[in-house]
């Protein structure tokens, strides 16, 4: 039997490390295969310290790579994609897609995380995830390289975006990271270029420990949670029971 698997698609090489850090990890040692597509190192919209030393466009680039598999690897990340596409502004050619689809039928993915839909602040972001939306789409075409398997539906979580109360993003569905939270703050740490970060989405996860308690029950039953992330999804759920 193979591993289930999960697909994370990331604007920048940082993105999947504060936004999603923690559901890699705890999925990667729940036994799946979590690859991340990287769609550029962020090497010119979020590297400004190494802009500020001085750093050439390529050092830029290789030293944004290199903390972004630094961080992959602390996380557990199967395999770490890196389409270097560029950055502010993100833009991928219908080439680019079809590689993004080729991808997505390859890894057959239990579910997919990408950005919040809106952000005034990243438009590389809300570009990530309206790409994400399509490319999902085209992997279920039938008509799409006929003879390849297609795409099932799985769920699309947006992760949680930076300044979140701009983005129009809510959150529905609350994971406790605690037993992984160690790896997700070693991945943070990886990201030297971004040190102001650390702390801020250390609290971000406490935060939404919060409520992971609240709605697991709160005072009446409520689990006790340290650590958690926040997802938004896109697509309805099927059950046969409420
Ligand atoms: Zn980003």
């Amino acid at each position: 039997m193979t591993n289930k698997t999960a697909l994370v698609i990331s604007a920048h090489a940082a993105d999947f490390v504060w936004r999603c850090g923690g559901a890699i990890a705890l999925h990667a040692e729940k036994g799946y295969d979590v690859t991340v597509a990287c769609l550029s190192f962020g090497e010119r919209g979020e590297s400004a310290r190494l802009w500020k030393e001085g750093k050439s466009l390529d050092e830029v680039k290789a030293i944004r790579r290199g903390e972004a598999e630094a961080a992959a690897e602390k996380l557990g990340v199967t395999r770490l994609e890196c389409f270097d596409l560029g950055d502010y502004s993100l833009v991928l050619e219908k080439e680019d897609k079809y590689r993004l689809v080729d991808l997505i039928r390859e890894v057959q993915p239990a579910f997919m995380m990408s950005h919040s839909q809106y952000d005034p602040y990243n438009t590389d972001h809300m570009y990530m995830t309206q790409v994400a939306l399509e490319c999902r789409m085209i992997a279920q075409a039938w008509g799409h390289n006929p003879g390849q398997k297609v795409l099932g539906a799985p769920q699309l979580y947006l992760f949680e975006p930076h300044q979140t109360e701009q983005m129009g993003w809510k959150p529905d569905t609350f994971l406790d990271i605690t037993p992984v939270w160690d790896k997700k703050r070693a991945a943070m740490e990886c990201m030297n270029g971004q040190v102001h970060l650390w702390d801020y989405y250390t609290r971000v996860a406490q935060q939404r420990a919060n409520h992971f308690k609240r709605n697991s029950g709160g005072m009446s039953g409520g689990r006790d949670c340290h650590y958690a992330e926040g997802f938004q999804s896109i697509f309805p759920r099927t059950v046969d029971e409420l």
